[in-house]
């Protein structure tokens, strides 16, 4: 629907750091209106991880060099924001923008071996952010350490008029003072996120990463947050139904795609958005208008705003009993062969991905991906910490130490 689309204004987050002096040096790929988790539905083609060309991951999977087998084994990135990911991984960039609505940043960059962070809702400006979910969205920030996202946030946070969600002050600037001493956090370990089909690999990193807390004199604790099983019914309710009011302005008139048909206004609209959109995008507005139709309303969307509270609450729950962060899994396995991902019903496989990362959006909360190790298959772990709302620099300050 945007190919070949150059925007008339540039989006806040873009402008701010071309205010700063950054070089931009491209946009990067990602799943068609960044909806997906793994980065093989966008227009310019899936998104290759450069680890599947590592040595580590070649000589594991005894594959031949790039090149000579290249389309067997490559890894998929994870997304939506893969692209970003992949640059930043690949050294090509210091940073990369993403968009962050249900954990499109901090999933290719667990995937890539990199930082991936989602500020809290209302700390950077969505101003030219094209939206996915409004209520959620927040642009990421993908780094090779948590130092630079720091820096990169510092550029990027404050208040903006031109969106009206954004706070007043955000306590500039994200300076990251080193942790010397841990004894006195409480990090709290979810029970509900121990799913089964977290692979046995990530859980053990997981729960080394709460023992060296632990050792370290941190206080480990057990906590529940007991609406977690709702919480990607619940996103994908209130997505579908957000993307179907979105997506509306899509109708070939102002700007983007205009198919030829000229019988009609709505044949050339249904044309138009047939030719514009893919079938995720087509069957996320079917499914939300569905959801927002008068006898539907009140019984999908009503009780999945009231369903996504409880939620939220959830967590407020476990931060006021004294919990300062959070110590989760980012995603349930390392990154896949592109080929796999694509054998099981790739929507149903990209729902799945987002347990991790979908109930933080819901809640407004910053987030951290911070690599922890590499797997058996030489591939990169992410693990993730999640913050109490507009306590970003707390949250980088503890990820930086575990770095
Ligand atoms: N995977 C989720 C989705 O498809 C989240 C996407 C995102 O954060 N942009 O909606």
């Amino acid at each position: 629907m945007l190919k070949g689309y150059v925007p008339p204004y540039n989006a806040t987050v873009v402008q701010r750091l071309l205010d700063q002096g950054a070089v931009l040096m491209g946009k990067t790929n990602l799943d068609e209106f960044a909806m997906g988790s793994g980065s093989t539905d966008g227009v310019f083609g899936p998104v290759k991880n450069p680890w599947s060309y590592s040595k580590q991951y070649r000589e594991k999977r005894k594959q031949k060099p790039h090149g000579e087998n290249e389309d067997s084994n490559w890894l998929i990135t994870g997304g939506s924001s893969g692209g970003s990911a992949a640059a930043v991984s690949a050294f090509t960039c210091f940073a990369a923008l993403g968009s962050d609505t249900g954990g499109s940043t901090r999933n290719p960059a667990a995937h890539c071996g990199i930082v991936g962070f989602k500020p809290s809702y209302g700390l950077v400006s969505r101003h030219g952010l094209i939206p996915l979910v409004n209520s959620m969205d927040v642009p990421g920030i993908l780094t090779r350490c948590v130092d630079d996202a720091a820096t990169v946030l510092g550029v990027l946070a404050g208040h903006d008029p031109k969106d009206s969600t954004t706070i007043q002050d955000p306590g500039k600037p994200f300076m990251l003072s080193s942790l010397t001493d841990v004894s006195k956090l409480c990090i709290g370990i979810p029970k509900e996120y121990l799913v089964p089909e977290l692979s046995s690999e990530v859980r053990s990193f997981w729960s080394k990463a709460a023992n060296l807390f632990e050792s370290e004199g941190a206080k480990v604790i057990e906590v529940s947050l007991p609406h977690t099983s709702y919480s990607i019914v619940c996103y994908h309710v209130l997505c579908t139904s957000e993307v179907a009011s979105n997506m509306a302005r899509f109708d070939g008139l102002e700007y983007g795609h205009r198919c030829d048909i000229d019988v009609s206004t709505e044949a050339m609209y249904a044309a138009t958005r047939r030719e514009g959109f893919n079938d995720v995008v087509r069957g996320r507005i079917l499914t939300g208008n569905f959801f927002l139709l008068k006898e539907n309303y009140a019984n999908y969307f009503i009780k999945a705003q009231k369903v996504r509270r409880l939620i939220a609450n959830d967590f407020v729950n476990v931060f006021n009993s004294g919990v300062d962060v959070l110590l989760t899994p980012t995603t349930l396995s390392e990154a896949v062969p592109y080929l796999e991902f694509i054998k099981e019903d790739n929507r149903t496989r990209s729902a799945q991905d987002d347990i991790f990362t979908q109930a933080v959006n819901m809640a407004g909360l910053p987030a951290v991906s911070v690599p922890v190790a590499l797997s058996n298959q030489g591939l990169p772990v992410g693990l993730q910490f999640i913050g109490r709302a507009f306590c970003d620099q707390q949250l980088l300050t503890v990820a930086k130490w575990f770095e």
